[in-house]
């Protein structure tokens, strides 16, 4: 779908802050992926917690998926570019995932949940966001919502960059999710060679695109491909403006930081270490993840 779009408003754009190449691991059963946003940047970025991108055609490489396993505390946000993934929790929700889609999961309290792979040969591709909570809502209630392609909100500027709007807003379209805390701001932009992006941006939350495509420049400054680029929160800038050096694929992430402790013990992320005993020997009695 195409939105009359307003001029665009940024006058001082941010600059590279720092380019990052991720690092190959593995997770789940053995799923091989790039942990592109890691442990050590999650002050840097808050409130984003973790950004996997994985990407391959050889099943060996995703087909175990990622069986039962417990997440509390924060919320993770999948967007399957090419694939096709089934979910299952234990608030009863399941949800299959596929060609563009978006699954929106708010761990809150608690849910144990599976990622499982529903093809045997082709490519998967696609990432997974960690987004914390705020203390006050680390124990709500879990929230799940699935989105299909043509669910999620698009739009297309004249000069032929199409968006699609994840979460927040761009260019006066509302995206499919909104936080108040948080304010996240994820939009998949395609660009074709030579043309111009820009986005909006607080000086203060916390910015960084990753592209998986071509190659862009900010500031004139090249972005690779499979690279994630971290903006500076320079107090001047109103947002970012991007350049098409190539015809180009990328995510754009940003959102407000929360300022809070953070600490995790791998699928828990809470704000004191007695939180995580806690949530340790909630899941050990089976108190993680029951229906209310
Ligand atoms: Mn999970």
């Amino acid at each position: 779908m195409t939105h009359p779009i307003s001029t665009p408003a940024v006058t001082v754009s941010r600059t590279i802050e720092r380019l990052v190449t991720g690092q190959a691991t593995s997770d789940g059963a053995g799923v091989k992926l790039n942990r592109v946003l890691t442990q050590n940047l999650q002050h840097r970025l808050d409130p984003f917690l973790m950004l996997d991108a994985f990407g391959s055609d050889q099943p060996d490489d995703y087909i175990a998926g990622f069986p039962d396993h417990p997440h509390r505390g924060f919320e993770t946000v999948t967007y399957m570019i090419a694939g096709r993934m089934l979910h299952r929790d234990s608030a009863g929700n399941e949800g299959l995932l596929q060609n563009g889609g978006v699954q929106w999961m708010t761990a809150g309290q608690g849910v144990i949940h599976s990622e499982i792979p529903q093809q045997a040969d082709g490519v998967m591709e696609g990432f997974q966001l960690w987004l914390n909570l705020h203390s006050s809502e680390k124990m709500n209630a879990p929230w799940y919502r699935d989105f299909q392609n043509d669910q999620l909100p698009q739009f297309k500027t004249p000069s032929g960059v199409a968006v699609t709007v994840i979460a927040g807003a761009s260019h006066d379209v509302q995206g499919a999710v909104t936080r108040e805390i948080t304010q996240p701001v994820y939009l998949d932009v395609h660009m074709p060679e030579g043309s111009r992006f820009e986005q909006t941006l607080p000086a203060g939350h916390n910015a960084f695109i990753y592209v998986y495509r071509g190659e862009v420049r900010i500031g004139g400054q090249a972005v690779p491909v499979q690279r994630m680029a971290i903006l500076a929160n320079t107090p001047q800038a109103d947002g970012v403006v991007i350049e098409a050096s190539a015809d180009a694929k990328l995510i754009l992430v940003a959102g407000k930081p929360l300022k809070e402790p953070i600490v995790q013990y791998g699928p828990f992320v809470m704000n004191t270490k007695e939180e995580i005993y806690q949530a340790l020997a909630d899941f050990r009695d089976g108190r993680l993840g029951e229906k209310a």
